[in-house]
C-alpha cells in the first residue's frame, strides 16, 4: 500500500494529542511521556503508522474489523446513504429502509427464535438497555422485585455505568462507584489459572454450578437474569470447558431467569459459527452484537430479543422509555448490512469453520512448545498464550501481572505484530479474512517475539515463579 502523508510531523500530532486527548483505557502520564503511535492507515490485515510501519493486525482493531481493513463496498455504501438519508431517528412510530432491511437480516441469521432487534451504537449501549429491558420485562409480567442481574468476575461487557458494573473487572469497579446495586458476579470458567488439580470437565461443571447456588442464595422470586459472553474475550480469551455451558443452559432452563449472551466478539463468526451459541448450544432468550456486526466500519450495536420476550412485550410492556439518538442510525445501518452481505457473498464464516480457522488452531497449538508459553488456546480466529516461567506448574510470575506480558506486546509493536496482552496472557483476535499465508506470518512473528520476550525476562530476572 502507497504511504501517504497527508498529515502533520508524527512529532507535532503527539504533542497536539497529548495537550487535547484523553484517552480511554490509557494511562495519561505514560502515553504523554512516550507519545501516541499514530495510525494512519490499513489495508486487508494491515495497518500502517505515521512513520511508515507496517504492522499485522492480529486483533482486527478492538476485536471488530473482521471483514479486514480497506473494504471499499462499505465507503460507497455509506457515500450514497449520507447523500440520500443522512439521519432520521427511529423514535415516535417513524423507521426508514435502512434498518428495517438490517433488523430483517439480522433476525435471518440469528439461531433459535432470536427476531427482534433494539438497535444502540456500542456494546456497552446495548448491555445497558439489557438492565433496563429485563427489569422493564419482569416488571411488565407482574414480577417487578426482579431486578438482580447475575454476572461473572473478569467479564467484560462494556465500560458504561451500567455495562461497566455488569462486567466483573475490578480494576473498572475500583473507579467511579461501580458496581450499581442488584448485580452480582459468579466466578469464572477459567480452567488454566482457577482449575487447580480437576480437570477442565470437573472444573467447568463447578463453575457453572455457582450460577444455581447463586440463585438460591438471592432467592429465583429476585433474580432477572444471567449475562456472559460465550468466550470471554477482554477478560483474556477464556474458552469454557465443554461441560460449562451445557450445564448454565439446564440451569437456566430450570429456573425463572433469562438468559443473556453477550456475543459482542462472538458474533458474525469469530468462533467459526455465526454465532458463538450455535459454537456452544445456547439458546440465548437476549443477545448482545456490536463489533462485527459493521466490521467496525460504522458504531453499531444491538440487543436482540426472542419471540416469546418480544410477544411478551408487545402484549404487557407499553411504551419501553428508552432509545438512543442515533439507534439505528441510517447509514451505520446500511453499512452494516452491505458487510453481512459481503460476509454472506464470500462465505466467510465457512472458510473460518472449515479453513482458517483449523489452520490458525494448528499453528497456534505449536506455540505451546516454546519455553514461555503454559498454554496455548483458540476457537475460529481467536486464541491466547499463557505465558509462565514454569511450564509443568502452570505457575505466574512472581512480579506484577502483566510486567511480562506487557514487555511482550512491546516486542510485538515494534516487530510488526499487533498483539494484545491480558496481565501476562497474550491475546489475538484477527480479522476474518485473513489467509493462511498471513496466519504463518502471525506464528513465524508471535514465536519470535516469544523468543525476544524470554531473553529480555531472563536478563531482568522474570523468569521467577509466584503463587496462585
Ligand atoms: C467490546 C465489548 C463490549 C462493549 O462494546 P463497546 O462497543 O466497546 O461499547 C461489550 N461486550 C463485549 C463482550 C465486548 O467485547
Amino acid at each position: 500500500m502507497e504511504h501517504r502523508t497527508n498529515f502533520p510531523s508524527t512529532q507535532d500530532m503527539q504533542a497536539s494529542d497529548a495537550a487535547h486527548h484523553l484517552h480511554p483505557f490509557t494511562d495519561t502520564a505514560d502515553i504523554n511521556a512516550k507519545g501516541a503511535r499514530v495510525i494512519t492507515q490499513a489495508e486487508g490485515v494491515y495497518i500502517t503508522d505515521s512513520e511508515g510501519n507496517t504492522m499485522l493486525d492480529a486483533m482486527a482493531g478492538l476485536w471488530c474489523v473482521n471483514i479486514g481493513y480497506g473494504r471499499k463496498e462499505l465507503a460507497d455504501v455509506a457515500y450514497r446513504q449520507m447523500q440520500e438519508l443522512p439521519y432520521y431517528n427511529t423514535f415516535f412510530m417513524t423507521s426508514h429502509p435502512p434498518v428495517i432491511a438490517l433488523a430483517d437480516q439480522i433476525a435471518s441469521l440469528m439461531p433459535g427464535d432470536l427476531n427482534r432487534v433494539f438497535f444502540s451504537c456500542s456494546g456497552s449501549e446495548a448491555n445497558d438497555t439489557n438492565i433496563r429491558l429485563v427489569r422493564h420485562y419482569w416488571a411488565s409480567m407482574g414480577k417487578p422485585e426482579k431486578t438482580v442481574i447475575i454476572s461473572r468476575k473478569n467479564a467484560y461487557h462494556g465500560s458504561s455505568m451500567g455495562s461497566g458494573s455488569l462486567g466483573g473487572m475490578t480494576g473498572m469497579h475500583a473507579q467511579g462507584g461501580m458496581p450499581i446495586p442488584d448485580i452480582t458476579h459468579i466466578d469464572q470458567p477459567y480452567w488454566y489459572g482457577e482449575g487447580g488439580d480437576m480437570t477442565p470437565e470437573e472444573f467447568g461443571l463447578q463453575r457453572a454450578r455457582e450460577l444455581e447456588r447463586e440463585i438460591a442464595r438471592i432467592g429465583e422470586d429476585r433474580v432477572a437474569a444471567f449475562i456472559a459472553e460465550p468466550v470471554q474475550g477482554a477478560g483474556g480469551v477464556i474458552i469454557p470447558p465443554s461441560t460449562y455451558w451445557p450445564e448454565i443452559q439446564r440451569i437456566c432452563d430450570e429456573h425463572e431467569i433469562l438468559l443473556i449472551a453477550d456475543e459482542v466478539i462472538c458474533a458474525f463468526g469469530r468462533t467459526g459459527n455465526w454465532f458463538g451459541s450455535q459454537t456452544f448450544d445456547i439458546r440465548p432468550d437476549i443477545m448482545t452484537i456490536a463489533k462485527g456486526l459493521s466490521s467496525g466500519y460504522q458504531p453499531i450495536g444491538g440487543s436482540v430479543l426472542s419471540e416469546k420476550i418480544a410477544k411478551d412485550l408487545d402484549e404487557k410492556g407499553g411504551e419501553f422509555a428508552h432509545g438512543y439518538t442515533y439507534s439505528g442510525h441510517p447509514v451505520a445501518a446500511a453499512v452494516a448490512l452491505e458487510n453481512l452481505r459481503i460476509m454472506q457473498e464470500e462465505k466467510i464464516v465457512k472458510n473460518v469453520r472449515d479453513i482458517t480457522g483449523p489452520y490458525l488452531a494448528a499453528k497456534w497449538a505449536a506455540l505451546a512448545d516454546h519455553p514461555l508459553v503454559g498454554e496455548a488456546r483458540s476457537i475460529g480466529m481467536m486464541g491466547a498464550l499463557e505465558l509462565t516461567p514454569d511450564k509443568s506448574a502452570r505457575a505466574p510470575f512472581a512480579a506484577d501481572a502483566g510486567t511480562v506480558g506487557y514487555i511482550c506486546r512491546e516486542f510485538c509493536f515494534n516487530n510488526g505484530l499487533i498483539m494484545r496482552h491480558v496481565g501476562d496472557k497474550m491475546i489475538i483476535s484477527p480479522p476474518l479474512v485473513m489467509t493462511t499465508d498471513e496466519i504463518d506470518e502471525l506464528a513465524d512473528k508471535a514465536w519470535k517475539c516469544l523468543d525476544l520476550t524470554l531473553a529480555e525476562a531472563k536478563s531482568q530476572g522474570l523468569m521467577v515463579a509466584g503463587k496462585r
